[in-house]
Parts: structure tokens; sequence; C-alpha cells
């Protein structure tokens, strides 16, 4: 950092490739901070700037957004601590999918949400036990799944409930999966909110389970390598196909066991991008084999997905979806939140799948993360260890 005579800014991000697909903008410029906002983007910024970055040969994003991940830290076994995993990894808003149910909701908001920095929404569980431990099927007693009392959480905690989840996988949901999720529909229509589905290990081939939703609706786990994903054979299935065109979308949600990079090439040599590019994260995968949303970016560029869209997937699209793009998430524009992460290619390094596949591949890392106009004391990947 070097310190100009004449500032007009706090802060500017100098010289980088500013990349905002909310706005099509990308191209060599400055991002110039002022307070929490941004002041000002373009040209020749650096020398009004009280602190100038040099951000040459990075990219400069929006701060991205994390569609999906688990961070009920304290109540649930798979909560990952959410500044920890997320903002000191570049992240500055994130919805948790489903961890708490209407029962747990109190203490997510007292624990997660006002407990963290960063925006923290969610997918509300339709089982009111929420995901506390994986190895119990939250919905294998199906009066679990209430629906006065889905409705009631929602109604009450409009800023942080933003749609509900259920898990499908027979583990979970039993035989029951068509009765369960046709009740998850109605009270999802009932509070006029998405819902997100979890595939991998259903009891039935995804067709089955794709007639029942509606447009704005999420199928998490889209590059599962377990049974009933998306593929036949090396071509997107038909069903898969129609979903998204009448408006059904996907998530990839890596996890510790659905990302497959065999699944995923294939997919995206058809032309099928994720509409939401999230991480899945957990306490289970944080240290391995997802690491943090930034690594999952990584892998899908390596897997053939374009830069632009891969970004758009993990900033503004899961803002808008998420009901956060009204508070500023999502995008870089002059007067608003001063959400920022600059990104930078490292050497290339060894990247897991979820299905014990590697590739080797360089990987985006935040080496500069602004959060309402203030750094963001970023932690280092936490696959260094084993790279
Ligand atoms: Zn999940």
């Amino acid at each position: 950092m070097t310190v100009s005579n004449h500032p007009q800014y706090d802060l500017v991000l100098a010289a980088g490739t500013v990349l905002d697909p909310a706005s099509g903008l990308n191209q060599r410029c400055d991002v110039a901070v002022s307070g929490e906002q941004i002041a000002a983007i373009g040209p020749d910024l650096a020398s009004h700037g009280a602190t100038v970055v040099d951000c040459a040969g990075s990219l400069v994003v929006p701060g991205l957004v994390e569609g999906h991940s688990h961070i009920f830290q304290h109540v649930s076994k798979v909560g990952a601590p959410a500044d920890e995993a997320h903002l000191r990894r570049g992240v500055v808003a994130v919805a948790d999918a489903g961890t708490a149910g209407a029962s747990t909701f109190d203490a997510f908001r007292k624990l997660t949400v006002e407990g963290n920095q960063m925006r923290v929404v969610n997918f509300l569980n339709v089982s009111v036990l929420g995901l506390i431990d994986f190895r119990f099927g939250e919905l294998l007693n199906p009066d679990t799944l209430n629906v006065e009392d889905a409705l009631a959480t929602a109604e009450a905690n409009p800023d942080v409930v933003r749609g509900f989840k259920i898990r499908l996988s027979e583990d979970v949901v039993g035989p029951r999966w068509r009765t369960l999720l046709k009740k998850s529909i109605d009270l999802a229509e009932q509070a006029g909110l998405p819902l997100m589905m979890h595939i991998g290990e259903t009891e039935e081939p995804l067709p089955a389970v794709l007639e029942y939703l509606r447009p704005g609706d999420i199928v998490a786990h889209c590059y599962t390598g377990k049974p009933h994903g998306i593929l036949d054979g090396d071509r997107v299935l038909p069903e898969v196909m129609e979903a998204r065109e009448r408006g059904v979308l996907f998530d990839s949600a890596h996890g510790r066991s659905n990302l497959s990079f065999e699944v995923a090439r294939r997919a995206i040599a058809d032309g099928f991008l994720p509409d939401l590019l999230s991480s899945d994260t957990s306490a289970r995968n944080w240290h391995g084999p997802v690491f943090d949303l930034t690594t999952s970016i990584s892998k899908l560029l390596a897997l053939g997905a374009p830069l632009e869209e891969c970004i758009r997937r993990a900033t503004v699209v899961p803002a808008e979806l998420l009901g956060l793009a009204g508070e500023g998430y999502g995008r870089l524009v002059v007067g608003g939140p001063a959400h920022v992460t600059v990104l930078t290619e490292t050497a290339e390094v060894v990247l897991p799948d979820a299905s014990g596949n590697q590739i080797t591949a360089p990987r985006l890392e935040p080496t500069t993360v602004l959060h309402r106009g203030a750094f963001v004391e970023t932690t280092p990947w936490r696959g260094a260890a084993s790279a």
C-alpha cells in the first residue's frame, strides 16, 4: 500500500479487472471507497485515494454471495462458523440451507444471524427439528413437518427466512417422499417463498421429483455423482432442460459428497451451468474437499465454465434470489455498500471433488476483502496444508 498526499477517497482498489456481471462491467479500472460506500468506479482514481491497494493482475468483483451453506454453529453438528468460513474467505452474505427448523430458529437468529458480522439469511427446514445431526433423518417422523410452525416462523422473520428446505434423500424422508414434498410445496406456496430441495440418493429418478417443482424452486446438488442425478450418459436429461425452461433453478452445492468432476464436466460441455454456484460448506467439509466458495468457483472454472458466468452465479443471481439485491449485495454500484472481493489467481494446486477424483488447476484466492468499506482480516486457504 502507498499513501498519496491528495486524499479524496478513503481507499482505492487500483488497476484491477473490475468484473461486475450485474452491470456488465468487465474492464481494467479503479474502485474508490469513501466510508462504507463505493464512491466511484472508473479510470485514474488512484491519485485521489488516501489508501491505494494495487490490484493489477487481479479480479475485482462484488463481495461474493453464498446461496447454500450450513452455519448453525454450536447447535448443529454440521454448522461451520459463518464469518470464519465465509466472510474471511471473500463472501459477504450467506444463506443457511435448512440447518435450522422452526423449533430451533430462535437459537439460529441469536447465535448465527446476530452472532456474525456478515449478512445471514436462511432456507428454513420444513422439519421443525432442522438438521441437527446428520445421523438421524429429520423427517423420519413425518409429523415434524409442521406447516403451522414453519409458516409462523417465516412470517415472523421475513428479514431472515427467504425460503424452505427439504432434504429428499431416502435416509431422511424414508418412503414418504411424495407426500412430504407435496406438503412442503404447499407450505412454500402459502408463504410465497421458494423451496430448495436436496437431491442425491433420492428413491426415484430425478424427473419424478421435478414434476412437482414450481418456477423459482431450487434443486440442490445438480452435479452430484450419486444415483438419480441430472445426466443420461453424456447428456443432460431432457426433463431437466424442460424444468429449467419453466423456471426451476439448479444449485451446484458441492458439499462433502455431491460434486463429481465427471458429472460437472459433461454437464458443462452440454451447456448446463448451475443457476446458483454454491459450496454447501459445513463443519464436515470446510477442511476439505470443499474448503470454501472460491475453491468451488475455481473447480468449475477448471472444468470449462466461463469466468463471468461463474461470478454472476456467486454474486447477483444469489443476491436476487435471496432478496438481498435491494440491500446492495451482489453488485458494484456507486452509492451502494462497499462489499468488494479481490480475487488473485494462484499457481496450480491439486483440487479434489467429492467422489475421490482430483484435478490440477489454478485457484482464485481472495486477497483483499472489503465489508462495508472496511478491510476484512482474511484467513489462509484451508487446503494449504494438504496442497
Ligand atoms: Zn446442504
